[in-house]
């Protein structure tokens, strides 16, 4: 007699992918590709995708690697060669001295993120992270079996940092503060002073900070500061700063997969043994194209950054045009976009709860072939909003954006999806 897969078995634990938050966008993008499929063509706002191709010295690089030398395994922690010129980087653009033994090569930014929380937080610790925040910080805590706890960013500062929220939400679990500047979604960027604030909090309170400069290289206005700049010598020796890096926005590189983090010697031990057991070590190729990118002219890091920054430009005069400007992005490559109707003077919300934006960018994408995320995905704070990428094309931008504008105008006026809801919710509360 045969016994079935689980006979004699207890039930299998939790899986691991059971615990990860849903993710609204997957089923948007299964209805985007569902229009694609039917010949509709459509306006992709939604993902940080740059516009424009890898510069060709990169791919030079890259291509003469696999050409020439062995693809062999290499050190867990990313070639000697290229950490050397990532310690280089770090002083040239972040301002502070760090050797390449600090220094871990990693599968993205995401990579860098994932494997910092996987070395430093665990079952019953809490992470502080910012919201609206990217929403794989709640991914990757989940992976790591921590409890998320977002503090605020406030619209009326342009999506800054309160102390006060971050005081009342820290408790003797909490371990980590993830800090997001230049931020995604909002394209805040942290003057030094809230920087200095933040790092005063984490000091007072004892937690690692864990700085996620992703877009560090794109700032349009003001500059980029990395906490880091603020330590002592001593404070980072003692690890108590985490700073994450990425190249694929800096240049154009997304599916390279490359990133990097940079921790105290001792958090490196620790970070090496997580990375050697989950993916043993990059493709040399790829790290031969980061290294053509830090050692190669850095011009069309400028250029992109030029076009960002008149896509952004573009971007704020028409919401302007359309009463729906609320902040200016200083940085990264996003704008949130409130969709709330404003009428009276009051702003009404399309509703309360998190389904909102989602239902609203499931109408733009069915109605008008415009895909975006909802707010929701970045948090509670952005359930009245969806962020639209300027990494798009210009026209496609403004194309997007109008479409954006004119779907709330006609919701206003006419009850659509939220407006439905709003006036069956006005009418309960009365
Ligand atoms: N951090 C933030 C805030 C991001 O927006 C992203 C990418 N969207 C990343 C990290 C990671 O990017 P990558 O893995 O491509 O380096």
């Amino acid at each position: 007699m045969q016994l079935g897969i689980s006979e004699g078995r207890e039930e299998p634990g939790q899986r691991l992918w059971q615990r990860l938050p849903p993710n609204p966008l997957a089923e948007l993008r299964q209805v985007a590709e569902e229009q694609e499929r039917a010949g509709q063509a459509l306006l992709r706002l939604e993902i940080g995708e740059p516009s424009f191709r890898t510069p060709p010295h990169i791919i030079a690089a890259a291509l003469a690697s696999l050409q020439e030398e062995a693809q062999t395994y290499g050190p867990s922690c990313g070639w000697p060669w290229l950490r050397e010129l990532l310690a280089e980087k770090i002083r040239r653009v972040n301002g502070y001295e760090v050797s390449p033994a600090n220094i871990g090569v990693t599968v993205g930014g995401t990579g860098a993120v994932q494997l910092a929380l996987l070395a430093t937080v665990g079952e019953g610790d809490e992470v502080l992270l910012p919201n609206p925040g990217w929403p794989h910080y709640y991914r990757q805590l989940a992976i790591a079996g921590a409890r998320p706890v977002p503090y605020p960013l406030d619209p009326a500062s342009g999506w800054l940092p309160d102390l006060s929220e971050l005081e009342r939400r820290v408790s003797a679990r909490t371990r980590l503060l993830i800090v997001n500047s230049p931020g995604n979604p909002t394209g805040a960027v942290f003057p030094r002073e809230v920087v200095a604030a933040l790092l005063d909090f984490a000091r007072r309170h004892r937690l690692l900070l864990l700085s996620d400069e992703c877009y560090d290289e794109l700032v349009f206005e003001g500059e980029h500061v990395s906490p880091a700049t603020l330590l002592t010598p001593a404070e980072r020796e003692q690890g108590i700063f985490i700073g994450v890096y990425s190249f694929s926005k800096t240049y154009a590189m997304t599916g390279w997969r490359i990133g990097y983090l940079v921790a105290s010697q001792t958090l490196m031990r620790s970070l090496s043994q997580v990375l050697d057991a989950s993916y043993t070590s990059l493709p040399l190729a790829t790290q031969r194209a980061a290294a053509a990118a830090l050692s190669g002219p850095q011009d069309c890091v400028a250029q992109m950054r030029s076009a960002y920054r008149q896509r952004r430009d573009r971007a704020v005069a028409l919401l302007k045009r359309y009463g729906r400007y609320e902040y200016m992005p200083h940085g990264a490559f996003y704008i949130l976009v409130n969709i709330a109707s404003k009428r009276n003077g009051r702003q009404h919300s399309n509703g309360s709860d998190s389904a909102q934006s989602s239902a609203f960018a499931l109408e733009l994408l069915r109605r008008r072939n415009v895909l975006v995320v909802p707010g929701s995905l970045f948090g509670s704070r952005t359930v009245d909003h969806v962020r639209v990428s300027l990494g798009a094309e210009e026209e496609a931008i403004e194309q997007g954006l109008s479409t954006i504008c004119e779907l709330c105008e006609e919701e206003k006026h006419a009850p659509g999806v939220g407006e439905a809801r709003e006036h069956s919710e006005e009418l309960g509360q009365h």
